[in-house]
Formats: structure tokens, sequence, C-alpha cells
């Protein structure tokens, strides 16, 4: 399965401690996926089915990406990335095979945790769809869906910003049967995000992440990475700057992010939601 369309493997290890601010969500998660993925043969012995699929809903840049690819390598599962949009554009037409060879694929390899990325694009509701093609994609999706064995050992995680774009036959007994809001962090959330993104930053004394997460209201994960990676550039160049000046050595360089820097790092990064009202008008 070649193309940017889907990414698939073990790698790229992602812990539970590199996500901020979603305890609880992670938790519920775990508990859903974790148990069948780890001990099929549980369920099989009680003879209760184990779930299939859970949809996880909420803002972009969240961390939903991030909580399938930590269940995946915590769970040591094989992670297969599908992109909704990219499945349906690229390859036009031939979308209904790619996620055959997917869940084809998940099966062969198992245990495998599917990702279908904007699952929107790949299952609107059929009602609001005119194109056969958009339909049958839908219908098989939900033949692929119901045709997994409940053993528990493929699980498919669906991700969409606006669950209500979703085709309902999706959101029935036995397909994504699960779902999870995963919301904009509040202050604490922040805290704990900007914690996870400055872990291996040189910070000055004077840096403040409570002052940091008070004053980013609004900011979801993918914001405060940026703010960060944002902040690290400023004191790199402030760094280079008074390299040129003075005839200091490299290793006499005062390399440390300061408060400063995030703070003028803030008035190039703005919260995703600002952004994407700003493009509306
Ligand atoms: P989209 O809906 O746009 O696909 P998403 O909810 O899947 O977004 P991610 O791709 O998981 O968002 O997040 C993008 C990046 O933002 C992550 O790789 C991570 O660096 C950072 N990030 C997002 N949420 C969190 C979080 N809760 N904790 C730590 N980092 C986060």
């Amino acid at each position: 399965f070649k193309g940017g369309e889907a990414t698939e493997g073990r790698g790229q290890r992602v812990t539970y401690e590199d996500i901020g601010g979603l305890a609880r969500e992670v938790q519920r998660v775990r508990e859903i996926i974790e148990l069948p993925l780890k001990y099929p043969q549980l369920f099989q012995r009680l003879g209760v089915e184990a779930p299939k699929g859970i949809l996880m809903h909420g803002a972009p840049g969240t961390g939903k990406t991030l909580i399938a690819r930590a269940v995946a390598s915590e769970t040591e599962a094989h992670f297969i990335h599908v992109n909704g949009p990219e499945i349906m554009h690229k390859y036009y037409g031939e979308s209904e095979a790619r996620l055959r060879q997917v869940f084809d694929e998940a099966r062969r390899k198992a245990p495998s945790i599917i990702f279908l990325d904007e699952i929107d694009a790949l299952a609107p509701r059929r009602a609001d769809v005119h194109g056969d093609v958009e339909k049958r994609v839908v219908a098989q999706l939900l033949a692929l869906m119901d045709g997994l064995e409940s053993r528990g050992n493929v699980i498919v995680i669906a991700a969409t910003n606006i669950p209500d774009l979703v085709d309902p036959a999706l959101r029935r007994p036995g397909r994504f049967d699960r779902e999870i809001a995963i919301n904009v962090p509040d202050q604490r959330g922040r805290r704990e995000i900007l914690q996870i993104h400055t872990r291996g930053m040189s910070l000055a004394e004077d840096v403040s992440l409570d002052r940091l997460a008070a004053i980013t209201h609004g900011f979801v994960g993918a914001d405060l990475a940026a703010l960060c990676r944002e902040a690290g550039m400023y004191a790199l160049r402030r760094a280079l700057k008074s390299f040129q000046l003075g005839n200091e050595r490299t290793e006499d360089l005062q390399l440390q992010v300061t408060m400063r820097d995030f703070l003028d790092a803030l008035t190039e990064v703005e919260p995703s939601a600002t952004r994407e009202f700003a493009m509306e008008i």
C-alpha cells in the first residue's frame, strides 16, 4: 500500500506521556481498545463481542491522531493511517479497492489499528451526496466494518471534526458505536501540553509555563506546539544576532529560550480557531 494517503507500521513511537490535558479521554480509549487488542481470547471465552470501532471527534489539532498513534505504540499494534480526503480524491474511483487493501493488511498483520482520519470525507451522509462513487465508498466501508470478525484484534479508530457529517449508518452498533469527544484544552490542559513540548528545550529561569497557559486561551495542542517551536526560533535568531555583532565564541552564546521569546512568538502564532474564522470573512 504505497503512496501518501496511508502510512503504516510500528515506527514513530508515541507514548501516553506525549499527550497533554486529555487524561480522561485517553483512559476511555484505552479501556475500549487495549483490552480486546491484548486479550482477544477473553472476549471469545466470554462469548462477548469486542468493540470494532470508535469515533473520536473534536477540533483540528487537539490530539486525535496523537492518541491513535499512542495506543498503537503502547499495544504494539500495526498502525495504518488512512487520510479520508486523500483516499477519496487522489485515487478517485479506486477508493473502495484501497479500503479493501487496508482492511486486508490490518487482518494479516493483526493486532492492528486502522486510523481513518477525516472520516467525514470518506463516509459523508449518503442523503447529502449526489455522486455514485461516494455512496459506493460508504457502502464499502460499512461492509468492511461488518465483515470484521469481532475478535478484537483489528480496531478501527475514526476521527472527524464534525461528527454530524458522517453517515449515520456508521454510528450504529457493531460499527463506530463508541464516541469520544476530544475537547479543546483548558488552562490546566494547556499547561500540561506546554510542559510536554518544552521538555527538551533549554528554558531560561524567567519562563513561566503557568503564565503562558493562562494567556493562550483557545490554543489547541497543535497551536501550543507551534508556539514552542517559534519561541525556539526567536531564541536562535537572538543568539545569532549577538554572535555576528560581538566576537563571542559559539560556546559562550546564551542559547536559552526566554519568556520574551515566547511572548514574541505569541504575536505570530494564533489559535487555529481564530485562523479559521479569519479565513471565513
Ligand atoms: P486533525 O483533526 O487536524 O487531524 P488532530 O486532532 O489529529 O488534528 P494531531 O495531529 O494529533 O491533531 O496534533 C498535531 C500535533 O499537535 C501533534 O503532533 C502534537 O505535536 C500536537 N498536539 C496536539 N494535541 C496535543 C496534546 N493533547 N498534547 C500534546 N501535543 C499535542
